[in-house]
């Protein structure tokens, strides 16, 4: 189960005196969302409205103003780098499963000496404990520390894998706690070591290799058809996390250079919908770098990253995969 704080927030809301409140929850949460509101109106008597539109990071932090008082953001950590603001208030919704020791001792005895440990914000709080198991079966275990757009030493998000760069050098392989590839794929791409995914709820073990070279086989195919494009449209997050101005300047400038047409635009929700009226031979975006990397089919033409524009463009060598990161 993953621990929604509600005690937390409403303390908060009552130190704070605020009558009224937005919630923002991740997708995965917004069935709870009729539990959450009715449990802060009724114990603040606030009034309560959640944000219904999609919300996948805090990269994506609501505009609370002129809407309520204060924010109460579920699901992600704050990005320091993004700033602060005393109205706004993260609820990391944590699992509270703890680690089953024996059984995990036997299934990390294979792994390589020295293994980096990373997590996702749900378990960021099974590192410690990691920690002591590894050692425990004579392993040395690292947690690097990752850049300003990271909230925890071993943190990993889909676009920012620094945690894992810090000490990639000193470790022969990555163990990340979590479930799914979304996160796991970043320190795989960025560190260019070995990862494995531990379920920490079913102690099974994936290696991240074979998915990993699956979609650089894919981004290569898809740079080497962006390569004939004749114009491009380059996409600019509006969301405050996502926003990258200078590096939709350093496209359209590599663009115009290299003779080809370029119309830049500001989007909110990137959708296959929301590109169609562009007409455009490829896309080059420049929000978060995932869109690019693990959704380019939905949009019937080929989408880039700016790192992939410029092997695209024959500006950069083929030399391993560009991973774009967001570095805080
Ligand atoms: Fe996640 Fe993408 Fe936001 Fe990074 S930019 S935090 S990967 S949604």
């Amino acid at each position: 189960m993953f621990d929604l704080e509600l005690d937390r927030v409403v303390k908060w809301i009552g130190a704070g005196g605020f009558s009224s409140v937005a919630v923002q929850l991740p997708e995965g949460l917004k069935i709870r969302a009729p539990e959450i509101s009715d449990y802060i109106a009724r114990e603040t008597g606030a009034s309560v409205i959640i944000i219904g539109r999609p919300c996948y990071g805090a990269c994506d932090l609501f505009d609370y103003r002129g809407w309520a008082d204060a924010l109460v953001h579920y699901g992600h950590s704050a990005i320091p780098s993004m700033g602060a603001d005393d109205n706004v208030l993260y609820i990391e919704a944590r699992s509270d499963i703890g680690l089953d020791e024996d059984r995990l001792r036997e299934v990390l005895e294979p792994l390589p000496d020295r293994i980096g440990i990373l997590a996702t914000i749900q378990y960021i709080g099974l590192i410690g404990e990691m920690d002591g198991i590894l050692r425990s079966i004579g392993k040395e275990p690292f947690v690097g520390t990752g850049d300003s757009r990271i909230m925890y030493p071993g943190q990993v998000l889909g676009c920012n894998c620094t945690s894992a760069e810090s000490v990639s050098d000193s470790v022969d392989c990555f163990l990340y706690i979590g479930e799914g590839q979304f996160h796991p794929l970043a320190a795989a791409f960025g560190s260019r070591k070995p990862v494995y995914v531990l379920n920490p709820i079913t102690c099974e073990i994936a290696d991240m290799t074979a998915s990993r070279d699956r979609m650089i086989r894919r981004r290569f195919g898809t740079i080497q058809i962006a390569s004939k494009a004749e114009s491009f449209l380059v996409i600019i997050s509006s969301k405050i996390g996502q926003c990258r101005k200078d590096a939709a300047e350093t496209a359209e400038k590599m663009i115009r250079e290299s003779g080809r047409r370029c119309v830049t635009a500001v989007i909110e929700e990137i959708t296959p919908d929301s590109l169609a009226a562009y007409p455009v031979d490829a896309y080059v975006c420049t929000a978060c770098p995932r869109v690019a990397m693990d959704d380019s089919a939905r949009y019937g033409k080929p989408m880039l990253t700016v790192p992939e524009l410029e092997v695209a463009l024959g500006l950069k060598e083929w030399t391993g995969y560009p991973f774009d990161q967001i570095r805080g």
